[in-house]
């Protein structure tokens, strides 16, 4: 393979540590790919796949010259650490948009609890953000979860791109013994609410994480079951994959994923060095690094 030119960002691709199976922009399979965009973050949660808070944030130039490569459209997933904490998000997703690509934003949340900074996201040409809701509607479980009563600022991310119509997807890692017993009022919540896109994934053993707190796919979609809320139909399972189930229910459909997703190539993610990997066997390798 010829080498790629490295990004000015000597710190990040110094810890990097490739994996044998990766690919040239050119040659991409992904339908997804992860730019961790920023390595900064706002909170401090208990399971964190990617904790390392002192790189660099990603150049611009550099990743719009990956993605200027790739061979087809691809969805983008602007993710960090915490994606709002850079300034110029706006013009990230202005700039993936501009370049036939779909920015989707994976967020936490507490910067989109304004509405007009909402508005920007959506007036940059951002379609779809992914918000973190791992405590459900209740400040004692974000935090024994995420170590912040943030509760109020969730919901009202929620209602903020709901109301300028981005399409939300919800996810809620479920910490058994924790918030599993809170899931049939929250899952009432987002259905009534008109969330129709919700994933729920089990505590991944990568990073920062709770221990003894991991579920088999199995378990997951058993918690799930017992949880359901009367307003939904029986969920139909449409498509299983590795370490994910998809069910539809009505109008709603639900991903349950077990973490790490491992042997799957829809999803990929941009390395420090110019390539693209595996997203999840790429965390693995560097868990703790990059
Ligand atoms: S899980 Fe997300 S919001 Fe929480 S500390 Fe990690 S990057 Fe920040």
């Amino acid at each position: 393979m010829e080498e790629q030119p490295a990004p000015d960002i000597s710190l990040l691709a110094e810890r990097y540590n490739p994996l044998e199976q990766r690919f040239r922009p050119e040659d991409s399979p992904f339908t997804t790919l992860f730019a961790d965009i920023t390595h900064r973050c706002n909170m401090a949660c208990r399971n964190c796949y990617i904790p390392v808070r002192d790189l660099p944030d990603l150049p611009v130039d550099w990743l719009y010259d990956i993605l200027a490569r790739l061979p087809h459209r691809t969805r983008i997933r602007l993710v960090g650490a915490e994606p709002t904490m850079r300034e110029d998000l706006p013009e990230i997703i202005a700039k993936v948009r501009e370049m036939g690509h779909l920015p989707v934003v994976l967020s936490n949340g507490l910067k989109l609890g304004r509405a007009s900074y909402v508005a920007r996201l959506k007036e940059a040409g951002l379609g779809t953000c992914y918000l973190s809701l791992n405590g459900g509607l209740r400040d004692d479980l974000y935090l024994e979860i995420d170590e912040l009563a943030c509760a109020d600022r969730k919901l009202k991310a929620l209602d903020n791109l709901l109301a300028a119509r981005i399409h939300v997807t919800t996810g809620t890692i479920i910490v058994p013994g924790v918030n599993d017993a809170h899931l049939p009022e929250f899952l009432e919540f987002l259905v009534a609410k008109g969330v129709r896109d919700i994933h729920l994934r089990s505590v991944g053993e990568v990073g920062n994480y709770m221990q003894g707190k991991s579920l088999r796919l199995d378990a997951l979609e058993e918690i799930f079951r017992a949880s359901l809320p009367a307003s939904l139909p029986q969920p139909e399972l449409i498509g299983e994959y590795g370490s994910s189930r998809d069910f539809r229910a009505g109008r709603v459909s639900i991903q349950l994923t077990e973490w790490p997703e491992l042997g799957s190539l829809e999803r990929g993610r941009i390395t420090p060095d110019g390539w693209l990997e595996p997203m999840f066997e790429s965390i693995v390798a560097n868990a703790g690094h990059y």
